[in-house]
C-alpha cells in the first residue's frame, strides 16, 4: 500500500476506497450498482484488515452500518440512487436517532443515465432526512472529503452523506493520499431508547430537534469546503460537484477571474456565503447537475437582496434539468451572461463526431447466454399453446434477464424496481388480465427483494407462474455472488429451499440449454394454477462458459443465404456470435459458446453441432 504524502492516479471510486482505510473504517458494506460497486470490490482486493462486504440489499445494508455505528465502530454504506429508495426508511430513521461511530453513506447518481434507472438526484435525501451531505468535484476530494465526513459524524452525532455521480466516480486524476489512522476494534452499545427507539411522539419530536440542530452544527464545521472568491466582476457563477470543476476549466482557457462560490455541501446549503456573492454583483449563474436545488436556494435568497441581481439557470432552461453538463455546456451559458463570444474548449464538438462514428448494435444478451435460450424456450411454449406473446405479459425485472425486452424477443414488457416483476403481474391478475400472466426475474433479484411479492401472491391464492433466471452471479453489476451462488464463498442458501418454505405449488429447475425439455417445462408453467416456480438455471457465459466443446458450424449448401431465408438466425435471436458477410451467414468461432440454439432454431437443418464427444457437467456448473 502507497505510503503518505504520495502521489498516485486513483478513480474516484478507489479514492473512496482508500480514505475508508485512511479513516480506520472496520466495515463498508452495500449492494452493488453504478457507479459505486468497484469501492467493495477494491477493499475486498485489497490488503486491509477492514471488513468489506456486500449485503443482500441496500436496505439490509445500512441496517447492518446503523447497528456497526451505533456499537461505536466507523463504517461506510454505499449504494447507487436507486438502492438508497430500498434503504430510505432505515436512512431516515438513522438521521433521527443519531449515529456513535463515524458512518458515512456513500451514494452515487448517474446523471445522463449512463447505466439505466431513473435519472434522480439524491441530495433530496439529505434535506428529507435531516442530514448533512458532501458533494465532492473530483477524486482528491473524494478522498478528503470522506475522510473529513468521518470526522464530521463523529463530531455532530449523526450520519453525513458524500454524493458523487458516474462520471465523477470513475475518473481518474491524481490524487495525495494521506496518514492511516489506526481502527478502533472495541465495541460497546449503551442502552438509550431515547434515541434508539421511536416509542412515543416526545422521542420522535425530539430526534427530529436533534436532527436539525446537527445539520446546523455541521454548516458551521463544514464552512470552509465552501469556497468564495469576490473578484469585483458584475457576474458570479455559483457551482456544485463536477460544474465546478468544468466552470474552473472554462475560466482558465477563457482567462476570466469571475467572483465565484463553491458549493461542497448540498446540505445544509452555505446561505451566508451565497447572500455575500449575491451582494457583490448583478447577474448569478447557477451551475449544477440535475434539479435545481442550489439554485431554488441562491433565488430564495436573492429576493431578499436589496439589489435583486439577475439570477440564470435552470428555470429558463439555461441549464438542463435533464442530463449531465459538460466544459461545453458551461462555456455555453457563460457566453450568454457575460454577452460575449468565447474560443471553443479544447475538445468541442467531439461528441457529435463521435456520435457520427458510433456503431449501432442490438443491446442483446452476450453469445451464448442461458437467457437467450430462456427465452426462446418461453416464446416456444407459447406459440405451441396458441399464446400470442403480444398479449399475454411477462413481467420482467432488474439485471441482464431485462434484455428480454428488446429485438428480437420482446417477451418481457416491463421493468420497474427490484423484485417488480411479481408484485407488477399480482396487479395485472388483480385487474382481471387474462392469463397467463408471467413474472420473470435473475437468482440475485429474487434474494433482494422477490420473497415477500411470492409470499403476497401465494396468501392471495393466486394462480401466477414465476420464472427465475439463474445464472448464480449479479452479472450486470460485475459477477458479484448472492445467497444462492454456488461455490461461492459464503454458505450457500437454495433457491429451491426458500420457495418451498414460502408454500408455492411447485418448483422445477432446468437447464435451459435443454431445449426441448426447457419447452415442455414452460407448458406446464403456463396452465399451472396456484404459484408455481421454474428455475431455469445455467452459469452466466461470461464467467462460466458452457461446457459444450464440439463447434457448431453453418453448412452453406443447406443455408439458402441471408437475403432467402425467410427469417435469419441472426435476426431470430440476435445472437452476436452470428454474423453476416455479404449474403453469407457465419459463425464467429471466437465469440460462439456452442450452445446450440442457432442448431435448435434453423429451420433449414443447416446448423448443427456434431453430439459425437460432447462433454456436459452434471450440475449444469
Ligand atoms: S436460419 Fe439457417 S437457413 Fe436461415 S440464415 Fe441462419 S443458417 Fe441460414
Ligand atoms: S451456438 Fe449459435 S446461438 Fe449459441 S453462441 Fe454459437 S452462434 Fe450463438
Amino acid at each position: 500500500m502507497d505510503g503518505p504524502g504520495e502521489e498516485v492516479l486513483l478513480s474516484g471510486n478507489a479514492a473512496i476506497a482508500r480514505a475508508c482505510v485512511e479513516s480506520g473504517v472496520t466495515l463498508v458494506t452495500g449492494y452493488p450498482g453504478t457507479p459505486i460497486t468497484p469501492v467493495i470490490e477494491i477493499l475486498q482486493n485489497g490488503k486491509t484488515e477492514l471488513k468489506a462486504q456486500w449485503a443482500i440489499n441496500e436496505k439490509v445494508a445500512m441496517d447492518i452500518a446503523a447497528g456497526h455505528s451505533w456499537a461505536g465502530l466507523r463504517t461506510l454504506v454505499t449504494m447507487k440512487m436507486s438502492g438508497l429508495n430500498v434503504a430510505a426508511d432505515t436512512v431516515l430513521s438513522v438521521a433521527a436517532s443519531g449515529t456513535v461511530g463515524g458512518l458515512v453513506i456513500y451514494v452515487g447518481d448517474d446523471p445522463n443515465v449512463y447505466y439505466g434507472m431513473v435519472e434522480q438526484d439524491s441530495r433530496y435525501y439529505a434535506l428529507l432526512s435531516s442530514a448533512p451531505m458532501l458533494v465532492p468535484a473530483n477524486p482528491q476530494e473524494l478522498l478528503d472529503f470522506t475522510k473529513r465526513a468521518f470526522e464530521l459524524s463523529e463530531r455532530i452525532g449523526g450520519p453525513v452523506f458524500l454524493r458523487s455521480t458516474t462520471v465523477l466516480s470513475y475518473t481518474f486524476s491524481k490524487v495525495t493520499l494521506g496518514e492511516i489512522r489506526r481502527m478502533r476494534q472495541k465495541a460497546g452499545v449503551v442502552f438509550d431508547a431515547d434515541r434508539f427507539t421511536k416509542v412515543g411522539s416526545l422521542r420522535c419530536l425530539q430526534q427530529h430537534r436533534a436532527a436539525l440542530s446537527r445539520v446546523e452544527s455541521a454548516g458551521e464545521l463544514t464552512d470552509d469546503l465552501n469556497e468564495l472568491t469576490i473578484t469585483g466582476t458584475p457576474i458570479g457563477v455559483i457551482a456544485s460537484s463536477l460544474a465546478w470543476d468544468y466552470l474552473c476549466e472554462v475560466l482558465d482557457k477563457q482567462d476570466l477571474d469571475l467572483t465565484r462560490l463553491k458549493v461542497s455541501t448540498a446540505n445544509p446549503i452555505p446561505g451566508s456565503k451565497i447572500n455575500q456573492l449575491l451582494a457583490s454583483v448583478k447577474k448569478v449563474l447557477v451551475l449544477e447537475e440535475l434539479e435545481p436545488i442550489i439554485e431554488g436556494a441562491v433565488r430564495a435568497e436573492a429576493i431578499r437582496c436589496d439589489n435583486r441581481p439577475e439570477i440564470f439557470g435552470k428555470a429558463e432552461g439555461m441549464i438542463p434539468r435533464v442530463g449531465d453538463l459538460s466544459p461545453d455546456l458551461i462555456r455555453e451559458a457563460l457566453s450568454k451572461v457575460l454577452g460575449e463570444e468565447f474560443d471553443a474548449c479544447p475538445g468541442a464538438g467531439l461528441p457529435d463526431h463521435i456520435g457520427e462514428m458510433e456503431v449501432k448494435r442490438l443491446l442483446t444478451f452476450c453469445a451464448g447466454c442461458p437467457h437467450r435460450s430462456t427465452y426462446f424456450a418461453l416464446i416456444s411454449a407459447m406459440e405451441k399453446m396458441g399464446l400470442d406473446p403480444g398479449r399475454f405479459p411477462v413481467t420482467g425485472d432488474i439485471g441482464c434477464t431485462i434484455l428480454g425486452i428488446n429485438e428480437p424477443f420482446k417477451i418481457c414488457w416491463t421493468e420497474v424496481s427490484m423484485g417488480n416483476s411479481i408484485g407488477l403481474a399480482s396487479g395485472f391478475l388483480e385487474a382481471g388480465m387474462k392469463k397467463p400472466v408471467v413474472a420473470a426475474l435473475g437468482d440475485g433479484t429474487f434474494f433482494h427483494a422477490g420473497i415477500p411479492p411470492i409470499i403476497d401472491a401465494v396468501s392471495a391464492g393466486r394462480d401466477l407462474p414465476i420464472v427465475i433466471l439463474d445464472n448464480n452471479w449479479m452479472s450486470m453489476t460485475g459477477y458479484q455472488e448472492n445467497p444462492g451462488t454456488r461455490n461461492g464463498r459464503g454458505r450457500r442458501i437454495s433457491i429451491e429451499d426458500v420457495l418451498w418454505g414460502l408454500g408455492v405449488r411447485s418448483v422445477n429447475v432446468c437447464n435451459p440449454y435443454r431445449l426441448k425439455k426447457a419447452t415442455r417445462a414452460f407448458r406446464r408453467l403456463l396452465i399451472s394454477e396456484g404459484v408455481n416456480v421454474l428455475i431455469m438455471r445455467a452459469p452466466c457465459v461470461a464467467r462460466k462458459p458452457p461446457a459444450y466443446k464440439v463447434p457448431v458450424r453453418i453448412n452453406q449448401k443447406k443455408c439458402p443465404g441471408f437475403d432467402a431465408c425467410e427469417r435469419t438466425c441472426i435476426e431470430a435471436l440476435a445472437c452476436p456470435a452470428l454474423i453476416r458477410a455479404g449474403d453469407r451467414v457465419l459463425v464467429e468461432e471466437a465469440d460462439c459458446m456452442n450452445c446450440g440454439l442457432c442448431a435448435h432454431y434453423c429451420p433449414k437443418g443447416a446448423i448443427s453441432r456434431r453430439w459425437f464427444g460432447v462433454r456436459r457437467r452434471k450440475d449444469g456448473i
